[in-house]
């Protein structure tokens, strides 16, 4: 597979083009971004680590049924993907409160949901991605009814699957965020699952280990991302 041009830069990550119209190289930049890019850093090692963390994670969903654009690990910052169409929508689930939700309903951080609360979120970095819901979705031709319940039960499956593999490790999968896209008409989970887009905690001293560690200014951000990935078994 033959790398092309750069096809599109996000904040963290870039997309390649290959000769091959159904598959793209997604590369993992050092770039590190919070609060909608407002606040922005390099941090060393921080693309391996995110690269090989996602190729983890996405093997683990794969053999657990859920099909994925993950196809190969390239080298230390890139992947092969298959080339979905993205839907502009975040899936949203969580176990335990913290982030927007403590902002916006005044919940304690740390209050067990049960069960999982699961929210849509629309792409939308000028807006500061709203929370959107089913109707606008359809309304606005964001997802179709089908297609968002497609989205809502495989977040469900993967938070079974990952709340397990992260427990095994002494962690708390506390919430996070999967984007989906088409593949030959089918819904396929996209982008990646890494520290950067999740809430991890320490079973025991509920210790931060995701990018809270980078946008509450903890300090060793990509340590501690490696860390969560020696506990459950990569190799960096
Ligand atoms: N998240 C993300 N990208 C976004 C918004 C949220 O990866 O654009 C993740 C975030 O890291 C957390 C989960 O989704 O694991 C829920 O985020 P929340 O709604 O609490 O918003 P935040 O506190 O991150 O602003």
């Amino acid at each position: 597979m033959q790398k092309q041009d750069l096809l599109y830069a996000g904040k963290a990550k870039s997309i390649y083009k290959t000769d091959d119209p159904n598959f793209m190289v997604m590369e993992f930049r050092d770039d590190t971004s919070a609060f909608d890019g407002e606040k922005m850093e390099q941090l060393d090692r921080k693309g391996m680590v995110n690269n090989k963390f996602n190729a983890f994670v996405m093997q683990k969903l794969s053999e657990a049924g859920i099909e994925t654009h993950f196809e190969s690990l390239l080298n230390d910052n890139e992947s092969l993907v298959k080339n979905l169409e993205m839907l502009p929508v975040e899936c949203v689930v969580r176990n335990r409160a913290a982030g927007s939700l403590v902002r916006r309903l005044g919940v304690d951080e740390g209050a067990e949901l049960n069960p999982p609360t699961f929210e849509l979120f629309l792409k939308n970095d000028a807006l500061h991605d709203p929370m959107v819901n089913t109707s606008l979705c359809v309304t606005f031709g964001w997802a179709t009814e089908d297609q968002l319940a497609d989205m809502k039960r495989l977040t469900l499956v993967v938070n079974t699957v990952l709340s397990e593999l992260f427990k095994s490790g002494g962690m708390i999968l506390v919430d996070y965020k999967l984007e989906f896209g088409l593949f030959e008409g089918r819904i396929v989970l996209g982008d990646e699952f890494s520290p950067d887009g999740c809430r991890i905690w320490d079973a025991e001293t509920l210790n931060k280990m995701d990018k809270d560690r980078f946008r509450q200014g903890l300090g060793s951000v990509i340590e501690t991302y490696e860390e969560v990935g020696r506990r459950i078994g990569i190799e960096f």
